[in-house]
Order: structure tokens, then sequence, then C-alpha cells
């Protein structure tokens, strides 16, 4: 068994002693079975929560209504959920009633898919009730139960699938697509947020250009913020080396021919953090021009290799090329941020004897360059006689 499994077999050990049933489940117990990297384990308990709480002295309440008890010891923390069933699902995407129930087999049910309805005892048993196991072997995703009831209670498992097509590098079972297909407008009922978490799976995982594929097929693309415009253009994203892209490299080029102002109000409609509309933004200036060495400072390191692979990736270049490219460029640069410069604002007001105003600016901007262009060595005695007989002093 995997580290992060034994490690937590005593917490499972405490729950039987207490008299209940508790095991491993969900996409941990798939990715063991796939002899994928394990990052953290779900447990699931016929134990309530209450009933959690008294077993473990120090537990946190992070969604107690949906059966989670944060169980808190001196080896860790753990995500401890109740098996329950959901039902109602009004609104395709959040249950009515959640109850909680005391059979595995039941909890496992409402579980998304096959290969991720799987349980794991204290000894390393499966238990696998829906085949899961053999559809992991054949790479292939399918719902537990009827595709249409199940994409109906939360549509959010639609992106999932797609997510997971690219995760695992899997194909979706026919009948699971063409549900999929059939029922792809109802994703628009699920908040963006969610659909965003999915997204950006699918695009961090091996096989986006399948999945990106899928997502057209489907139809599924038209009901997700700024992409039912824009068909043709992520069409010709499947010919581009994707896979050698990282999730903000694929927002940039996704939004390349986007209009600034638009471009602004898609990120934003796709929820994405300001901090990523900012990269996306400033990679895609840099993108449509031959980078300077000034431009490559302004830019920074991690956008100077971002907008170089889109730039390749988008004419055919090599991607690895391009970014060692970028690498080196921005490592050869003289100076990296203005504190290298060798002088500074107040040396120029010392100098010149003028008020304070935006020519300081202006002038450090020009010496920066030429120093950055290697027309004037980064030293201070000799960016002085510079600015003289450039008649800048
Ligand atoms: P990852 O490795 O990316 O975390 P995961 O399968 O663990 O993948 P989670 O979102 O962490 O995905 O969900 C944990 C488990 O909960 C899933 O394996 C699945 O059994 C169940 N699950 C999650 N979301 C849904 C859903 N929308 N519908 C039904 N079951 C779900
Ligand atoms: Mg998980």
């Amino acid at each position: 068994m995997d580290r992060l499994f034994l490690k937590s077999v005593p917490i499972l050990e405490l729950i039987e002693e207490a008299g209940y049933e508790a095991y491993f489940v969900g996409g941990s117990v798939r990715d063991y079975i796939l002899g994928r990297p394990i990052n953290d384990v779900d447990i699931a308990t016929s134990a309530t929560p209450q009933e959690i709480k008294r077993i473990f002295p120090n537990t946190a309440d992070i969604g107690i209504d949906h059966g989670t008890v944060l169980v808190i010891t001196d080896t860790g923390t753990y995500e401890i959920t109740t098996f329950r069933t959901e039902s109602g699902y009004s609104d395709f995407r959040r249950p009515d009633a959640v109850q909680f129930v005391r059979s595995l087999t039941e909890d496992l049910q409402r579980r998304d898919f096959t290969m991720n309805a799987m349980a794991m005892d204290k000894t390393g048993k499966i238990i696998d009730p829906f085949n899961g196991k053999c559809d992991l072997a054949e790479k292939r995703i399918i719902t537990v139960g009827n595709p249409h009831e199940r994409f109906h209670e939360d549509a959010l498992r639609m992106m999932r699938a797609l997510r997971f097509v690219s995760q695992l590098d899997f194909e979706l079972d026919q009948e699971t697509f063409d549900s999929l297909k059939e029922n792809a407008q109802i994703i628009s009922e699920i908040a963006v947020e969610r659909i965003l978490v999915e997204f950006e799976k699918l695009v961090a995982g091996s096989n986006k250009i399948r999945a990106f594929s899928l997502l057209l097929e489907s139809g599924l693309y038209q009901y997700l913020p700024l992409f039912s415009s824009k068909k043709d253009h992520l069409m010709d994203l499947l010919n581009l080396p994707l896979h050698q892209l990282k999730a903000a490299e694929i927002w940039s080029i996704i939004m390349v021919h986007t209009k600034d102002q638009e471009m602004e109000k898609a990120l934003r409609a796709w929820k994405l953090p300001l901090k990523t509309i900012r990269n996306v933004k400033s990679t895609i200036q840099l993108v449509k021009k031959e980078p300077s060495a000034f431009d490559v400072f302004q830019a920074g390191h991690g956008v100077t290799v971002q907008a170089a692979k889109v730039r390749a990736a988008l004419t055919g270049g090599n991607v690895s090329d391009a970014e060692e490219d970028a690498h080196r460029r921005y490592n050869e640069l003289i100076i990296k941020q203005m504190s290298d410069l060798a002088v500074t604002g107040t040396d120029l007001l010392n100098w010149h004897q003028e008020k304070p105003g935006p020519w300081v600016k202006e002038y450090l901007e020009n010496i920066l360059k030429a120093v950055l262009n290697e027309e004037l060595r980064n030293d201070k005695e000799e960016i002085k006689r510079w600015l003289v007989k450039c008649n800048l002093s």
C-alpha cells in the first residue's frame, strides 16, 4: 500500500474499534490501482459526523451538512465523510437532500464514474460493486448507472468526464458520450467557479487535445464563457502542440485573437484570478512583437518564457527550443531589476538641479534602454558622461 494509505490505517482502525466501518474511497483508490501518485486520501465511514466527533477529540466541521468532518491528529489531518445518498437535484446541480446511510454500496452508487466508485479497506482489499477495476483496465470512463440521470443530477459530471479524459488519457464509453452530447446545455446551470476547477485540470492533463476535441464534438463548448463564438479558433487549437503548454499559455492561445476589452470581460466571466488575467494579457502583448531586451526586462522571466512558447506554438516553431532561448535571453539581460541600475532618480535630481517631475522617469528609462541594449555600460560615471553627450543634461 502507498505510504499515505499506511499512515491513515490507524484512523480506520480507531473508527472500526468504535464499532463502525471505514474505507478509503474515490480518487485515491483509483490512482493507487493505476499506479499514479497520490496526493491525499479520502475516508468514508458508516459513522455519522457526531459519532466521528466522539471518537476523535480534535475535529473541525468543514462540511458537516454534507457529512464531512476534518479530523486533526498528531500524524496529520484527515477528511472523513459519512456514507450518504443524495436525492432531489431539481436544479441539475445540488441535491435537495443528503441522507446519511450505513451502507458502503449505497455511498459508492452516488459517485460519478465506476472508476471513482471503489473502496479499499485497511488491508488493501478492493470493494468494487460497479466493475470499476475492469473499466480502469480498459481505460474507460463510464457513469455509475444511467448517464442521462446522472448528468441531470449534477451536470458538472460532464465536465469531470472530459477532465478525466485529459488527466488519465482515457476514453468515454459510447453511451456516456452520447448522453453528454444530448445533455450538453445543462452545464449552463453550473456555477462557473466549479466548471473552472475542472477545466483547469483538463488543461493540465496529458491528453488535453483529445479532451478539447470532445469538448467541441459534444457541443459542451457552446455553453462555456466566450467559447460559443470561437469554434473555428478552438478547432485550430487541436493542431497545436498543446501537450507542451501550461494553463496560462493555453489561455493566451485561446484569447490571442480577442480584442483587449473583450478579453478582459471573457477572462472575468471565467472567474479567473486577477493575477492570471494580468499574466495572460501581458503574455499576449509580448507574443505580438519581436521583443527587445527592454520588453524582456519589463515582462519578467515568467511572461517572457510563456510568450516565447506561445509564439512558437502558433507559428509552427519548436516549443522547447523557444523556451530555452527565452530562458537564455532573460538570463543574459545586463540588469534584471531597476535597482540593478547604477544610477537612481536621486542621482539625476542631484546632477540636474531641476524640480522632480516626469522627466526623471523618462531619463531613467532612456538610460535603462541604452544599458540593456549594451550601448552604455552600467557604470555611474559613464552614465553621467553619456547624459551630457546626449544633451540630456
Ligand atoms: P482528483 O485526483 O483530481 O482529486 P477525484 O476523483 O479525487 O480526482 P474529487 O473532486 O476530489 O475527484 O472527488 C472525490 C470523489 O468524490 C470522486 O472520486 C468521486 O467518487 C466523488 N465525486 C466528486 N465529485 C462528484 C460529482 N460531481 N458527482 C458524483 N461524485 C463525485
Ligand atoms: Mg480528490
